[in-house]
């Protein structure tokens, strides 16, 4: 029997892993990251440089890279990967470069991730691949199939690629017993990228969930879809993998549809946001056997009610179906007191050369700079290790 109530105030267990230096470090880190002209300042400034080819990736990769990502390549990866497993925590690896929009970039991408899938049946740890649908044809040639438009005979040659790339990894990943995560991406052509993750869970998923996707539940549409999705994989007879977001892309999503005057599809508040992720944490559970979850939050209150949740109803924490996880970097009392339960928990850990993944950590700076309260509770946490510490 486990006891059903859990805390994130453990700073010992959430911070085991730090050395006292690797603490300050981190402290330092997040005290920077919550003055917002200095985040504005620091990412101009890293732009320029990088347009002006000053070499200032060493300086970023030991301040800021070292925190949030894995290494430059994956052998750099492994003493993190060590260091999680060591804490019962495993990995979703993303090879985070973005923005390669042409042939050879998609190529790329695609070489990378099947490496990466590779690397991870030699390091089970490494729960999952997560992967983005706009990596391997042009966005347009989403939107397009969203609006059913039809592709230009140039575009139609890029899907089909496209399609043979996922489809390839895919079937790697059953192969090497590796889970592929696909992201969700922006509402205009999200449902293309649903029905192409649709089939693949129809094709993949008979015996066990290895596709998940995505559901960004900020959405007002996206609960009721996430159990349509389910409805379909008990019609089909396969297993739903489903990774559960909020939702990274509100102000872009807002703007879009108010250019284009119709109502945006975001809820209008925090609190409904909350609502419905809270509402499909409850449904997951309650449908535990069909639906293979990763709760992919940050909040608080979340993870408290889908570890109350699961601990109630006797589901062993560690069933195949149940998952917790952060982003490396963030939130580390939320990972390590989960893990420390014998709960299911896996770090989202970016990896790719410095140069590449400086969007990926902009947005990170940004959002722990915006995020209302995310940066204050991470110093505070930090603050409390420190004194315990008493350094
Ligand atoms: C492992 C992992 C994988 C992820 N994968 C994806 C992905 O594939 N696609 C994706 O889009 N995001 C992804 N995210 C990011 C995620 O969607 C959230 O942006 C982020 O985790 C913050 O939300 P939260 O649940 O942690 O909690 P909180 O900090 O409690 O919530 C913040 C979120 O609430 C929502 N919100 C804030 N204000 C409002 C408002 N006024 N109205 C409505 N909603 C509001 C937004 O979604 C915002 O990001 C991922 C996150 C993790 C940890």
């Amino acid at each position: 029997m486990y006891d059903t109530k859990i805390s994130f105030e453990n700073t010992e267990v959430a911070y085991a892993s730090l050395s006292d230096k690797e603490l300050k470090k981190a402290y330092w880190l997040f005290r920077m990251m919550s003055i917002p002209w200095l985040v504005n300042i620091g990412n101009s400034m890293i732009t320029l440089c990088l347009k002006l080819n000053l070499p200032i990736q060493g300086i970023i990769k030991n301040m800021v890279f070292s925190h949030f990502c894995g290494g430059e390549s994956l052998d750099e990866s492994i003493p993190l990967i060590f260091r999680l497993k060591k804490s019962n925590i495993e990995v979703l690896l993303n090879y985070s470069v973005e923005g390669l929009e042409d042939t050879s970039g998609y190529r790329d991408t695609y070489e990378k991730t099947l490496n990466a899938i590779h690397f991870a049946k030699e390091n089970p740890s490494v729960r999952a691949m997560c992967v983005k649908f706009t990596g391997y044809a042009h966005t347009d040639i989403w939107v397009k199939l969203q609006a059913k438009q039809e592709l230009t005979p140039a575009e139609q040659q890029e899907f089909l690629q496209a399609k043979s790339y996922i489809e390839k990894l895919c079937s790697e990943a059953v192969d090497c017993n590796v889970h592929l995560y696909v992201d969700a991406e922006e509402s205009w052509f999200q449902d293309s990228i649903d029905t192409l993750v649709d089939d693949m869970m129809e094709k993949y998923n008979k015996e066990e969930a290895f596709i998940f996707n995505t559901y960004q539940l900020y959405r007002s549409d996206k609960l009721e879809d996430f159990k349509k999705a389910h409805q379909r994989a008990l019609e089909k007879g396969y297993i739903l993998g489903a990774k559960i977001v909020r939702g990274a892309y509100v102000e872009k999503e807002n703007d879009y549809y108010v250019k284009l005057g119709t109502k945006s599809p975001i809820n209008n508040t925090k609190e409904a946001s909350d609502r419905e992720f809270d509402g499909a944490v409850r449904y997951a559970v309650e449908n535990v056997t069909t639906i293979s979850l990763c709760c992919a939050s940050h909040n608080e209150a979340s993870n408290k009610l889908y570890f109350e949740l699961l601990t109630e109803k006797n589901i062993p924490l560690n069933h195949k179906h149940v998952n917790s996880s952060q982003l490396l970097g963030m939130s580390d009392n939320i990972t390590y007191n989960l893990s420390a339960t014998g709960m299911n928990t896996a770090k989202y850990m970016p990896f790719g050369p410095v140069k590449e993944v400086i969007p990926y950590l902009i947005r990170r700076a940004q959002e722990n700079t915006s995020v209302e309260g995310q940066t204050s509770r991470e110093l505070l946490l930090l603050e409390k290790e420190l004194k315990r510490r008493g350094i």
